[in-house]
């Protein structure tokens, strides 16, 4: 019995090693789909940039004709600004993200155009365009890979050095340096897990070190604690300044400094303005303002709970 009990428990051992290939390469299968949907227009260039300014003009967007999401969104985000972007939970926020990094593009039919610098991002490489931005996303996907890998993937070919800076200017390298085999622990689903704290933190290192000219933060939903979230938001700043930044905002502290702020609601624009602007207007965004500062809900409940007044 002995004799088989190896051989079975390795076969064990193998099958759930082909399992999770299958799963990543399944994953890796539908985004190849995805890629294949947008398609770089014959002879496109590469995206030229100065500034850049990004702007939206109409925006319409649906992932499924039969179901609008986005109407007629415009804005402008001037080079080195920041644009923040709030509302209730569904309210297309992050598919404004999706559509600028063109993971989808916009309706065909008078879905309007998203230009950098004057450039329509769909007359332009995609690889320049997704070059030139970098994305926080509210939940990071880690390799099962160590994590200097994890963050040197902003940049391939970053010397260790480069990874370490990028490291402490997103306040993770202490972390880093208490675990047993420092910056070569394997995280992921496989190794180290981490909380969604430090994985937003390898998402900013990353992004440092990518450097890019455009930035799109997602704020994350779930809760930090308050001085993680603080901690957070003040390396987000400090990454911004200088770029053209999107920001999609679940808690109103963040936008307080941005050049203007859009609250949405069913994929429309229904307010914008600077934080004072807003608050003087007296409508959702100076309501949802005075509702989270009596509490300490995120923004998008907020938004929600004002919908049904
Ligand atoms: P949250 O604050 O919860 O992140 P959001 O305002 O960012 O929400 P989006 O993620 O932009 O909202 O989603 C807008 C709408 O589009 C939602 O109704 C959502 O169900 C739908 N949606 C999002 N992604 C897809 C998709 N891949 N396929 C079909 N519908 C989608």
């Amino acid at each position: 019995l002995i004799q088989l009990y190896i051989p079975l428990n390795f076969l064990g051992v193998l099958y759930r090693e082909i399992k999770q290939s299958l799963t990543d390469l399944d994953r890796m299968f539908t985004l190849m789909a995805r890629e294949r949907e947008i398609a770089d227009a014959p002879g496109a260039p590469d995206v030229a940039l100065s500034g850049p300014t990004v702007r939206f003009e109409g925006v319409a967007f649906a992932y499924d004709p039969a179901r609008p999401i986005l109407h007629d969104v415009s804005f402008e985000i001037p080079a080195g600004q920041t644009v923040a972007v709030v509302g209730a939970s569904g309210a297309g926020k992050s598919t404004l993200a999706r559509l600028l990094y063109r993971f989808y593009d916009v309706s065909p039919d008078n879905g309007g155009r998203i230009t950098v610098d004057g450039q329509d991002i769909r007359q332009v490489t995609q690889d320049s365009l997704r070059r030139s931005i970098g994305i926080v996303p509210q939940d990071t996907v880690l390799f099962n890979d160590t994590i200097a890998y994890n963050i040197a993937y902003g940049r391939p070919g970053a010397t260790r050095a480069e990874v370490e800076a990028a490291a402490r200017a997103a306040h993770i390298h202490d972390f880093i340096v208490a675990q047993p085999k420092g910056y070569d622990t394997v995280v992921g689903e496989r190794g180290l897990k981490l909380s969604g704290g430090e994985k937003q933190r390898v998402a900013i290192a990353r992004t440092l070190l990518k450097n890019p000219p455009i930035l799109i933060f997602d704020e994350a939903t779930s809760a930090l604690d308050s001085a993680n979230e603080r901690a957070i938001q003040t390396e987000l700043r400090s990454a911004s300044v200088g770029k053209t930044t999107l920001v999609i905002a679940h808690r109103l502290s963040t936008v307080v400094d941005a050049y203007e702020i859009l609250v949405m609601e069913a994929g429309r624009v229904v307010e914008r303005g600077s934080h004072p602007q807003l608050l003087a207007l007296g409508e959702r965004y100076a309501r949802m303002w005075q509702l989270q500062n009596a509490g300490s809900a995120p923004a998008g409940h907020i938004a929600q709970e004002n919908d049904t007044h």
